[in-house]
């Protein structure tokens, strides 16, 4: 899977190296893959201001969602919280 990231790039970064990502928490807790249970993540923004989501009656989210998306295997986790780094 080290080419995985190789196709995309996150925050910014520069395609190529794979990003280690960070730890996240949300709500005190620790976030963790629920796919592999790996624990470093990137994160990102969503805009959730389509018709789809209005109909679902997420007007209340501010119109944005957090992602954190497994630096191991990929999988994205969403919040509408905002996460918080662990240092
Ligand atoms: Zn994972």
């Amino acid at each position: 899977m080290s080419n995985f990231f190789s196709a995309f790039s996150f925050n910014g970064q520069s395609m190529g190296d794979s990003p280690e990502g960070e730890r996240y928490t949300v709500a005190d807790i620790p976030v963790k893959c629920a796919h592999c249970k790996h624990d470093h993540f990137v994160e990102g923004r969503a805009q959730l201001n389509t018709a789809g989501m209005t109909f679902l009656n997420l007007d209340w989210a501010n119109r944005s969602a957090a992602t954190l998306t497994c630096t191991a295997c990929g999988r994205i986790e969403w919040f509408l919280a905002d996460p918080e780094e662990r240092a």
